[in-house]
């Protein structure tokens, strides 16, 4: 297997991009994280990897999208964008996962990669901006491998997504991208609708004759303003989906990426842990792109070292979470980010000004955190690899008190916030 993934890379992609993609992701990433854990022994902190929504703009409507996308269009500008890049590219920082609404809508996107090609970055896309034209510059430059977003097929796609055809477009722009040679990824936010077309060996198989490169299973959150929990996974549809990917992860010749569990199974949050942070479109600086609370924003006049470094809000953040669960806080316990934004004053960071409302109103449900059923990594590869630089670098371990978890699938519905008091005569 391993060997024919090594063919498939060698064969079917541009060998300067593979040659890149392993250096500054490869050899530049691993360094990237080494320098995070000496930071952490010395009691510092700056996320290795760093997420950018650099709009809030999209061409689609997406079921439970979070983001203000018909709102007024607002960008991180071409200066903050390479000053916040290259302030952490001094931390040693050399990927950037870049997100949107759909990031190909910023005028200046290509400009921004073009400024920084000693870094990788990861494009979150619904691929329908991805022409010849585009996939070419994209190879040109050689720093960039779109992360193209599949929800389902024909029927399911424009269902989730908002309108007709979505699905054609977005397979357009895939196949640009492949036709250019570019490495190419396919996610997934897997939900009830689409769990039995995509988390499947034969949508697999299709993604590696299609030559894609690497695909990323991550699971549906209702959260945001029209969340849809029917959507949501159940536990053990939560289950299936990670012995799928540790199964295809040891049989297929494709990369698969999961952010969410350590070599032995067990769960994390790349937010408590330290590992990402996220830059909103407006420039604040978020604990992950779905929770929507900020005190320091990009914009701020000291330096992105001294701000993460010193944020109060987004340490407390990552103790608070990680004394609580190893799982996604906004799904088992919104009531602690409330708790964070009171505490802290923190500002809603959205266009339509509802995030604690939303918070309130979210169901507690089971997560990546399934305690006694962790599914370790199959292949030896990941083992190493998440041994090595994707694990919780003693978060839970220094934080976590089981006594503290409330398994939401057994704890007794929440009270409404706004219910009547009960009158006793
Ligand atoms: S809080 Fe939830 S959505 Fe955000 S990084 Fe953690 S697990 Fe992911």
């Amino acid at each position: 297997m391993y060997l024919r993934m090594a063919k498939r890379l060698l064969l079917e992609t541009d060998k300067r991009l593979l040659c890149k993609a392993s250096w500054t992701l490869g050899v530049k990433g691993l360094l990237s994280v080494h320098k995070h854990k000496r930071r952490l022994k010395r009691g510092e902190f700056f996320p290795p990897f760093l997420y950018l929504s650099v709009i809030n703009s999209c061409n689609l409507r997406c079921q439970g999208c979070w983001v203000d996308v018909a709102a007024k269009q607002h960008r991180i500008e071409l200066e903050a964008a390479n000053k916040t890049i290259n302030e952490a590219k001094q931390m040693g920082n050399a990927f950037f996962g870049i997100l949107g609404g759909e990031p190909f809508m910023h005028k200046d996107l290509l400009e921004i990669f073009a400024a920084h090609r000693d870094a990788y970055f990861q494009v979150f896309t619904n691929g329908h901006f991805i022409t010849d034209e585009v996939a070419a510059r994209l190879r040109k430059l050689g720093n960039v491998t779109p992360l193209i977003s599949v929800e389902g097929s024909e029927i399911i796609s424009d269902q989730r997504r908002g309108r007709a055809g979505v699905l054609n477009d977005t397979m357009a722009g895939l196949e640009a991208a492949l036709r250019n040679k570019l490495m190419v990824g396919v996610c997934t936010s897997v939900c009830k609708t689409n769990i039995d077309d995509l988390v499947s060996e034969k949508w697999i198989d299709r993604l590696i004759e299609m030559g894609v490169m690497y695909c990323w299973f991550h699971i549906y959150r209702p959260v945001g303003p029209e969340s849809n929990p029917d959507l949501a996974l159940t536990s053990e549809q939560q289950r299936r989906v990670r012995q799928f990917v540790v199964d295809i992860r040891a049989t297929k010749p494709i990369i698969v990426i999961d952010a969410y569990h350590d070599d032995a199974g067990n769960a994390l949050c790349p937010a408590a842990t330290g590992f990402t942070h996220h830059v909103g479109p407006w420039g604040d600086l978020e604990p992950c792109p779905v929770i929507q609370l900020a005190t320091e924003s990009i914009h701020d006049q000291r330096p992105l070292k001294d701000t993460f470094n010193n944020s109060e809000f987004l340490r407390d953040f990552r103790e608070l979470t990680a004394q609580h669960t190893r799982g996604c806080v906004i799904m088992e316990r919104p009531d602690l980010l409330v708790e964070l934004a009171e505490r802290h004053g923190a500002r809603d960071t959205t266009a339509r000004g509802t995030v604690i409302e939303e918070l309130n109103a979210v169901s507690p449900r089971r997560s990546q955190f399934q305690p006694g059923d962790e599914i370790p990594e199959r292949s030896l590869v990941y083992r190493w690899a998440k041994k090595y630089a994707f694990n919780d670098f003693g978060t839970y371990s220094r934080h976590f008190d089981t006594s503290n978890w409330k398994d939401p699938d057994t704890a007794p519905p929440a009270e409404p916030k706004n219910a009547l008091p009960v009158v006793t005569k």
